[in-house]
């Protein structure tokens, strides 16, 4: 007879040999722990993405400000993380962090802009 070990807690599982969990205080345990994760995921994004736009407000306050990328890296802005995307007629594309948008330029030089119309 084939031997299994539960998910959670690594007994051997005795009995039908489709089963995961030993019990069910197991699987609720090893199910709760992966909406853990996932709730995690999403909260840690959320503060990533939260962070960029402060990050933004914060070197941008006129509307428009040209800066070098190493400014925005020194502050903890993590460059993965946007919620748009905005491609001009000219192809030229800007990331939105919510109105916060960012276009790079040439020798790591980014363009600040602020998108006062809603999306
Ligand atoms: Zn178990």
């Amino acid at each position: 007879m084939e031997e299994k070990s539960c998910l959670e807690c690594g007994e051997r599982i005795v009995g039908r040999s489709d089963k995961k969990f030993c019990n069910d205080y197991c699987r609720n345990a090893y199910n709760n722990k992966l909406n853990v994760g996932d709730k995690n995921l999403v909260r840690n994004t959320n503060n990533a993405l939260k962070k960029n736009y402060k990050i933004l407000c914060e070197l941008n306050p006129t509307g428009k400000t040209k800066l070098n990328k190493t400014v925005l890296l020194q502050k903890g802005f993590n460059f993965q993380l946007f919620t748009s995307i905005y491609t001009t007629k000219t192809g030229n594309q800007y990331f939105y962090c919510y109105n916060q948008g960012y276009l790079l330029l040439e020798n790591d030089f980014v363009l600040l802009v602020k998108n006062n119309q809603d999306f």
